[in-house]
């Protein structure tokens, strides 16, 4: 069968690049090696995160905030771990087959099994019953993803020295957990862990907690979850990670300036320091694709790789490993083989970090422009003094709108707070449209919504006006 387009990978930028391509009336093919399509975000990644951080919130809230809203629970609280981990189970497959359903729907072929490269126009599936076929066709997309980062002194074995994959398998909750990285999948899944009663360790290398973005969230996110119960152990290296017989590791880590080991004994250690771009087995070289330094794909400004007809996605490739940044670059691969002229502007794709309170963010960090010797302004507003957050009672966190100091634009948003991944597509379409800061202030805001937190920081941004503040 001679295709026009074949993806290999059905993760979020696979998949998509596929919908978009079939869309455009071209005829195409995706490779899948596992046998359920949605890739690390759906099966191992975004999805099962958030289900079991949206399980562990409801439990800890119970816990925690039930009794102040005058509800009493007769009988004890129990936490059903296998139950949870079903329910997350059953949300991965549901959006699974979604995914499989959209591939139907747009008469995309899905063949299962490992793709590699015969040639550029050639690829090869390996099944698991050890039968192959090939694929003639005429442009190929590499949207293969990540895998954990894993060095060889941690002696990752997946049953106690363990990555985010088995994290969002365990069935028993953890006495004690060391987290190695503070960035946001470490601090995401020790939240589900910390809520449920867990003793959370947090070893970081850097001198703060998720590194690259705006440093007030870094803060305002660490007393929150200092709060929680967390530990942090800041500018620490870890250099070693044992197993303890079957049911517990012992971490050894030190200050960076220092040379005097630390141990560390828990449960489990999970290992959350980044992930690697995955081209394992995929014979790139009989293509004659290039890898850039770092190991991951080269690809030009219209995500091109050096051989003609091959294009590259997702986490494979350079830039934030986010879901909807890979599904971005997937439309605009398929747009650009079809002739349009898409553009994707990085500058304003958002991060967030899914703990409670939410972290999100979009543009240049206040970090970011000093160094860059952009004179900008700033505004703040914190949650507790919104009604809407004291009737909720979630009251930590604040949100910080940066705008340059001259023509008022809005150049970074940064958010800690309830709801923050959902509010911050506000200032994205804003900056989209390279608003101001007294435009985005102008405009009605509901009372009472978390939003409003938005609109007074841009007031206090634009002239020091916050209404309520
Ligand atoms: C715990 C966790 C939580 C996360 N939470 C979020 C979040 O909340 N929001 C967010 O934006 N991002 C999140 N991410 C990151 C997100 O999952 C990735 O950025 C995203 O999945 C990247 O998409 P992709 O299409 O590039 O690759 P992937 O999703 O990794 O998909 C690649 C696919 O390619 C397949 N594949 C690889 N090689 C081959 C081959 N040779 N042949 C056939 N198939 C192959 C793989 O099996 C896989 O299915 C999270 C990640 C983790 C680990």
């Amino acid at each position: 069968m001679q295709y026009d387009v074949t993806v290999i990978g059905s993760g979020p930028g696979g998949y998509v690049a596929a919908i978009r391509a079939a869309q455009l009336g071209l005829k195409t093919a995706i490779i899948e090696r596992y046998a359920t399509l949605g890739g690390t975000c759906l099966n191992v990644g975004c999805i099962p995160s958030k289900a079991l951080l949206d399980s562990s919130e409801h439990y800890h809230n119970a816990v925690h905030k039930f009794k102040l809203h005058g509800l009493n629970i007769s009988g004890d609280l129990t936490v059903d771990m296998v139950q949870m981990i079903q329910r997350k189970n059953q949300v991965v497959s549901q959006t699974c087959d979604g995914v499989a359903f959209l591939m139907k729907k747009n008469k995309i072929d899905v063949f299962y099994g490992h793709g590699s490269f015969e040639n550029a126009h050639q690829i090869k599936v390996a099944k698991a019953d050890g039968s192959s076929q090939t694929i003639d066709t005429q442009k190929v997309i590499i949207a293969t993803g990540s895998k954990p980062i894993v060095p060889a002194a941690f002696n990752y074995d997946k049953k106690r020295i363990i990555t985010s994959t088995e994290a969002l398998t365990l069935t028993t909750i953890p006495k004690k957990m060391v987290i190695i990285g503070g960035g946001v999948i470490g601090l995401e899944l020790g939240s589900v862990y910390g809520r449920l009663g867990t003793e959370i360790h947090v070893i970081e290398y850097m001198d703060r907690l998720i590194a690259g973005m705006d440093g007030d969230c870094s803060k305002e996110l660490q007393r929150s979850l200092k709060d929680l119960g967390f530990k942090f152990y800041l500018k620490h290296g870890v250099t070693n990670v044992t197993a303890v017989g079957e049911t517990g590791v012992k971490v050894e880590f030190k200050k960076r300036d220092s040379e005097a080991i630390q141990v560390l004994e828990a449960d489990y250690c999970l290992v959350a320091i980044g992930r690697r771009p995955y081209t394992d087995n995929l014979g790139l070289e009989n293509a004659g694709v290039k890898k850039d330094e770092r190991g991951r794909i080269a690809v030009d400004n219209h995500l091109k790789t050096n051989v003609e007809n091959i294009y590259a996605i997702g986490d494979v490739i350079h830039g934030a490993m986010l879901a909807h940044k890979a599904e971005e670059e997937g439309v605009l691969v398929a747009e650009s083989i079809a002739g349009q002229k898409p553009h994707i502007n990085y500058n304003l794709i958002p991060g967030v970090v899914y703990t409670w309170p939410e972290v999100a963010a979009v543009g240049q960090t206040e970090e970011q422009l000093k160094t860059d010797g952009v004179p900008y302004k700033v505004g703040k507003f914190p949650f507790r003094a919104l009604g809407r957050a004291r009737a909720s009672t979630d009251i930590e966190g604040m949100v910080k709108v940066l705008a340059h100091k001259e023509t008022d634009e809005i150049l970074g948003v940064h958010m800690v707070g309830p709801r923050a991944a959902d509010m911050i597509a506000e200032a994205v379409a804003l900056m989209e449209f390279r608003a101001s800061a007294e435009d985005a202030a102008r405009i009605s805001h509901a009372h009472p919504t978390y939003t409003e937190a938005f609109k007074e920081a841009a007031l206090a941004a634009t002239a020091n006006r916050a209404l309520h503040f």
